[in-house]
């Protein structure tokens, strides 16, 4: 077996950078403290109350065996959102440890409210209603500007999908986006295009999980049948050894959400050297940089900076590309967009 990647540690310039990030999800951030004091709140079994055995549960520090072992990760944190009370703080900390923790001052959240709140006596507009306050709040005290994603899961079906859709659209004031995530294999493009239109006609901006698994191919059906403003991972693109899907993200104008670390461990990339973010640059494609799902994940924005400057290859000049694509591919309105380009120094 390979020896397990030795990720760089992220230097004191690189922590103090100012930040902005696009593609992070609400379930990819609940600690493992923060599941034992829930549950132990509510009364809710966990697969262990050992804070190092329930890390190794639930955090994937060396590429997948399986997707179901991710899975089960996943299903341990959703277990956490058992409250309103819940949802409430588990928002507040990921905000908390995005601005305390690695200096962030514009991020977008995304969620699955199918997921999240799947099986659980929780109203899906009370539960957005809570979280959209707690950004506000948020954003009043420090200075920071957030917004919130509402993601379909295409792995619940296509119903779930048009169901979280009309929920987008009836809440339009309180989320900034919409998102389509995992299971692109399973779930083409071309199932969701009336969708697409929709979200389009509500004035809703969409991003699309796109070319994390599977074929170049998928991401030119995306681009060609819902015109996102963005998609995420993207990674696909760069097998296309023409050159013409990479161009079709150029000449649309798409800002691509690159994970690295995520697309490490998902193996949709065999090594981090080998992750095309410089190449996509460097063709002139509007790249921002996430960290996905930072608790489940083991990373967080620092490091997937690190990640960047070290094995990935960019220049600091190409960081600083990526830090302004995100603040310039940002959901949010304007005046908020400018208020991050100044905290990030633009
Ligand atoms: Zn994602």
């Amino acid at each position: 077996m390979a020896a397990p990647f030795s990720r760089p540690v992220p230097g004191g310039e690189v922590r103090a950078l100012p930040k902005a990030e696009l593609h992070r999800h609400l379930e990819g951030c609940v600690s493992v403290p923060t599941m034992i004091r829930l549950a132990a709140r509510h009364g809710a079994k966990l697969p262990s109350s050992d804070p190092a055995e329930l890390e190794r549960l639930t955090k994937l520090k060396a590429p997948m065996g399986s997707l179901d072992e991710v899975l089960a990760m996943f299903s341990i944190a959703q277990a956490a959102f058992a409250s309103y009370e819940a949802v409430e703080e588990i928002t507040w900390e990921a905000l908390e440890t995005a601005f305390r923790g690695e200096n962030i001052r514009l991020l977008e959240l995304r969620f699955s409210p199918d997921f999240m709140l799947g099986g659980k006596d929780l109203d899906w507009r009370r539960s957005l209603d809570i979280m959209a306050s707690v950004v506000r709040r948020f954003e009043s005290r420090h200075p920071f500007v957030g917004g919130l994603i509402v993601i379909a899961s295409r792995g619940l079906g296509l119903a779930s999908a048009e169901r979280t859709a009309e929920f987008a659209v009836e809440n339009r004031k309180k989320v900034i986006g919409f998102d389509l995530a995992e299971g692109e294999k399973a779930f083409p493009a071309r199932l969701y295009a009336p969708l697409a239109k929709k979200l389009r006609a509500a004035g809703l901006p969409l991003t699309v999980h796109s070319g994390e698994e599977g074929e170049f191919s998928q991401v030119r059906e995306t681009l060609e049948l819902l015109r996102p403003a963005r998609i995420g991972h993207g990674v696909k693109a760069a097998e296309d050894r023409t050159g013409r899907t990479m161009e079709m993200i150029r000449a649309a104008g798409v800002t691509v959400e690159t994970n690295p670390w995520s697309n490490y461990l998902t193996r949709a990339v065999e090594s981090p050297e080998k992750h095309p973010l410089k190449k996509f640059l460097d063709a002139g494609l509007k790249c921002a940089i996430s960290a996905d799902d930072p608790e489940i994940l083991d990373t967080d924005l620092d490091r997937e900076y690190a990640l960047a400057l070290g094995p990935l290859g960019l220049t600091r000049a190409d960081l600083d590309l990526c830090r302004r694509y995100a603040v310039e591919g940002s959901f949010l309105d304007p005046d908020r967009r400018e208020q991050a380009a100044g905290e990030l120094g633009f």
